[in-house]
């Protein structure tokens, strides 16, 4: 994930301010200083640092901060309002033609994730207003980027138009906007040529495509492993195309993230969406505030449930929360509840969205195997529908058939069922309106 060192760097900053009840100038200074080197070394613009920390001293010497109560605590709220702004404080929505179609029209050097995030914009649009989208294929020149989004279009049920690699992207544009107007489509992704480089060529077909589409919304597409040059690349395409929205992908590797903090300080440009992994599903509206948050190591809860409701069938959630509630979860729940929880992505990154655990210790030891989860599934495939239902029947001799039927040592098995009814019994309990104390602290 990305922004881990940063975190961790912010933390141990303001950590040394925790311990003190007042804070003089000079702690202020060094906890500046090291406030500076973290964002230094997560690749965040100079200036924009620069900007940055003066901003948070002077507020901080400003007020009465030095007096206050728990100094650490304020610098903290400073830290983390000073860090939304510079994010552009809020989410930005996608801009709307106020009569069909809307036209948005990608842009980004080759391998930013344009194609990528085309599938993953004309999905959430799909999925969230029922829209009826046209993909137009206007890259030529990258192999295989028709194919990629033919593809795409076709497991998604979108319809994409092409002309082949033969015609002129301009051409291709015309035509598919005809098309769109003739099928009355609600919006229109015009998936449009990279480059390694920004390079004169391109910025020339760039901005024909833009005079001949005359696009509500042009987003560039941004890598946020490229650090540094995140901010070069982004200036470049926007003095050309005056882009109105930046889509930042790759946020799930491991980067040092500070492209995302100095993009929109530097541009002006905001933020619309962040690209958090391969699947169609994983891009995010960008929220300033969470993502704020999710630096300094303060979690990110309502990302969390999103995640948890788009990702969760709603219905077979509701069934099993109340299969808790009467106790009568069983092993088909569980399997249930388990290829959920995958669906959701590797176990690490959601727990760390947890206010807390981005920092935990305990977190750093934390690897969710993918083939632990394999072998309950095995074990539990092993069980007759009557075991499933009735785990309570699970005897010794029946725990020996399952570990041979799924391959695994009667101890794997028996540790298993053990966890199933530990788990089954503190959701009943938290169902009926106890929490442990552990559960308890993470909510206040
Ligand atoms: P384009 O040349 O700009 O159209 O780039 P593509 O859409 O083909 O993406 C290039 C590669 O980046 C592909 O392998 C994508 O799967 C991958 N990619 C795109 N967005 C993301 C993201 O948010 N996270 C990760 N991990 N990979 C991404």
């Amino acid at each position: 994930m990305a922004f881990e060192g940063l975190t961790e760097r912010l933390q141990n900053a303001i950590s040394g301010l925790r311990k003190k009840g007042k804070v003089t100038d000079a702690d202020l200074r060094e906890t500046m200083r090291e406030i500076r080197l973290a964002l230094l070394e997560a690749d965040v613009n100079f200036d924009v640092v620069k900007d940055f920390i003066k901003t948070v001293r002077d507020r901080a010497t400003g007020t009465k901060v030095l007096e206050g109560l728990n100094p650490a605590q304020q610098i903290v709220k400073i830290v983390d309002e000073e860090l939304t702004k510079m994010m552009g404080e809020e989410a930005v929505p996608l801009n709307k033609s106020p009569k069909i179609p809307t036209i948005i029209m990608m842009s980004g050097l080759q391998g930013a994730g344009k194609t990528t995030t085309v599938g993953k914009l004309a999905l959430k649009l799909k999925n969230e207003e029922k829209a009826r989208p046209l993909l137009i294929a206007a890259d030529i020149y990258r192999p295989a980027a028709i194919d990629q989004l033919q593809k795409l279009g076709s497991d998604m049920d979108i319809p994409v138009f092409s002309l082949g690699t033969d015609v002129d992207p301009r051409e291709i544009v015309r035509q598919g906007l005809a098309q769109a107007a003739e099928n009355h489509n609600d919006y229109v992704f015009i998936d449009t040529a990279g480059r390694l480089q920004i390079d004169e060529e391109l910025m020339n077909e760039l901005a024909d495509i833009k005079d001949i589409a005359k696009p509500d919304e042009i987003l560039l597409v941004i890598d946020a492993m490229t650090g540094q040059n995140a901010v070069q690349t982004a200036e470049g395409f926007d003095q050309r195309l005056d882009v109105t929205g930046v889509v930042l992908t790759k946020l799930d590797g491991d980067t040092r993230g500070g492209a995302a903090l100095s993009i929109r300080a530097v541009t002006g440009k905001p933020i619309k969406f962040v690209g958090q992994g391969e699947k169609m599903t994983d891009l995010d509206v960008f929220y300033p505030d969470r993502m704020s948050s999710r630096i300094l190591g303060m979690g990110d809860m309502l990302t969390l449930i999103e995640k948890a409701q788009r990702d969760f069938d709603e219905k077979s959630a509701e069934e099993q929360m109340q299969k808790m509630k009467e106790n009568t979860f069983d092993f088909n729940d569980f399997l249930e509840q388990l290829s959920q929880v995958q669906n959701m992505g590797p176990m690490e990154d959601i727990l760390k969205m947890i206010p807390g655990m981005a920092n935990n210790p305990a977190l750093k030891n934390v690897q969710m195997d993918p083939k632990d989860m394999d072998h309950i599934k095995a074990i539990v495939y092993s069980m007759t529908p009557e075991e499933r239902e009735n785990p309570d029947i699970l005897n010794p001799s029946r725990r020996r058939r399952l570990a041979a039927g799924a391959g695994r040592p009667v101890v794997e098995v028996n540790k298993m069922i053990k966890q199933f009814n530990e788990m089954k019994k503190m959701m009943n309990g938290m169902m009926n309106g106890k929490m442990s104390p552990q559960m308890q602290g993470m909510m206040d």
